[in-house]
């Protein structure tokens, strides 16, 4: 998945998913489709498919983004620092394709994790388990 050009993302992408995934957008917040999705079932990548977090981990943090305290498996994801817009922010990308997720937090829910994973819906797409 490494060498995949920015003109076939643009081939592969909607010209939304390709300003956020391919280019660390941010869906305005309130939003994304998934951001009040109670469903069970397991979101990806919606560039490359990997699996990245299951419902069970969403809560709700009033931030306007989906939210996670936990990724289905550290390997999935890769946290690098941000210091985009001013901010220093830990940045989530997929391990597999390298696309822009969201950010991590360190405010999530204290008696889990502590992390808030805040991903952008369109970074993400949803399969319900069945
Ligand atoms: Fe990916």
């Amino acid at each position: 998945m490494q060498n995949i050009s920015n003109e076939d993302w643009k081939k592969k992408l909607s010209p939304e998913q390709y300003r956020i995934l391919r280019e660390n957008g941010t869906d305005a917040p309130f939003t994304g489709q998934y951001v009040n999705n109670h469903e069970a079932g397991m979101y990806t990548c919606a560039a490359c498919g990997n699996e990245l977090f299951d419902s069970e981990t969403k809560f709700e943090s009033g931030s306007g983004w989906p939210s996670f305290y936990d990724v289905i498996s550290k390997g999935n994801v890769k946290v690098s620092e941000d210091g985009s817009h001013g901010m220093k922010r830990l940045e989530v990308t997929c391990a597999n394709c390298g696309s822009h997720l969201g950010h991590l937090f360190d405010d999530g829910p204290r008696d889990k994790t502590g992390q808030r994973y805040c991903i952008n819906s369109t970074s993400l797409n949803f399969k319900a388990k069945k």
